[in-house]
């Protein structure tokens, strides 16, 4: 069995987009100008977020009995993923969205989970050697709430659970588990109910929120204006902010976070939250310059300029 730094536990899709002048009306057939297919699921957009800057990564997850299946297992060893935890699930199409972009940049959007639903306790017993082994464990809910309590219960290292999609009604168990609690601002309002999440301050709020609740540390992307972090130990509030830079497509820029933050914690002993942070901010915000996910992360050539 490889040995593994980091360990994902989560969802594999594919996005198949098609580009069109405007979106159909319903019932309507239009004619589109481009079509792209797309690697992508959070789980295994961090977990090739993590890959691509050198770090040992394996992810334990489903894909189907279809063609998707099998390229999408040759992606992630072209990455250097460890895919030894993957299940081909038996009558079962892999996970996929269809995705419409219209021209004045509107979205229509259809997810069919297929094989990542079938993830489950069982699998990630599977995986409990390397679970229990890995100093970094990142979850995030396109997988069921039970694998994410399953996975977080078998970590010893530091583990980090991206709320994403977020839930208004929850388990508490999912806030008081993770080392990490980590969401973006939409998702940080949903899980606290506060009507808005959409500045340094107010994500403070919701932080504090959320540490109330029982989490041991939250940490909140803000898109542009970085992240935050606050732990239960001593309650004060890091804040680091993300290099400026020309945006071209923000799609997985969470996932390039969380991936390159993971691999941080993995690899740089002793570290402190406020450099994993910074590193993290780059490398995200350098994904964000170009098109596409997983083809947007930077290897690890960039870890060397952030200073
Ligand atoms: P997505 O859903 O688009 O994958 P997200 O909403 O989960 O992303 P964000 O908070 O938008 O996550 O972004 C994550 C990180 O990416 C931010 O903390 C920041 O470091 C970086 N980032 C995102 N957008 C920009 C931007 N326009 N300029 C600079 N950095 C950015």
């Amino acid at each position: 069995m490889a040995s593994t730094d980091i360990v994902v536990v989560g969802s594999c899709m594919i996005d198949f987009v098609s580009y069109t002048s405007r979106l159909p009306k319903v019932g309507e057939t239009i004619h589109g100008s481009k079509f792209v297919t797309n690697f992508g699921g959070k789980g295994a957009n961090q977990c090739v977020a993590a890959a691509k800057l050198g770090g040992k990564t394996t992810l334990v997850a489903r894909v189907g009995d279809d063609i998707w299946g099998e390229k999408y297992i040759e992606n992630l060893k072209r990455e250097n993923v460890n895919t030894e935890f993957i299940k081909k699930t038996d009558n079962s199409t892999s996970g996929i969205a269809q995705i419409i972009v219209s021209e004045a940049g509107e979205n229509q959007i259809v997810i069919v989970a297929g094989a990542n639903a079938k993830l489950n306790a069982n699998d990630v017993i599977s995986a409990k050697s390397a679970i229990e082994r890995a100093s970094v464990v990142i979850l995030q809910l396109e997988t069921s709430v039970e694998v994410a309590i399953k996975t977080l219960e078998l970590s010893k290292g530091i583990s980090i659970l991206n709320g994403a999609p977020a839930l208004s009604t929850y388990d508490l168990k999912l806030l008081t588990l993770p080392t990490i609690f980590c969401v973006n601002e939409t998702e940080a309002a949903i899980f606290t109910g506060l009507s808005s999440v959409n500045n340094v301050s107010e994500a403070e709020t919701a932080a504090r929120h959320l540490i109330g609740k029982g989490c041991n540390s939250v940490l909140i992307t803000l898109g542009p204006q970085g992240a935050i972090y606050l732990n239960k130990d001593d309650h004060k509030l890091l804040h680091v902010s993300s290099p400026k830079v020309q945006s071209v497509d923000t799609t997985g820029a969470g996932d390039a976070f969380i991936g390159a933050l993971a691999f941080v914690l993995a690899n740089q002993k002793g570290v402190t939250m406020e450099m994993a942070m910074k590193i993290a901010c780059h490398v995200a915000a350098d994904s964000v310059t170009r098109a596409g996910t997983q083809i947007s992360f930077p290897n690890a050539k960039i870890l060397p300029n952030i200073k």
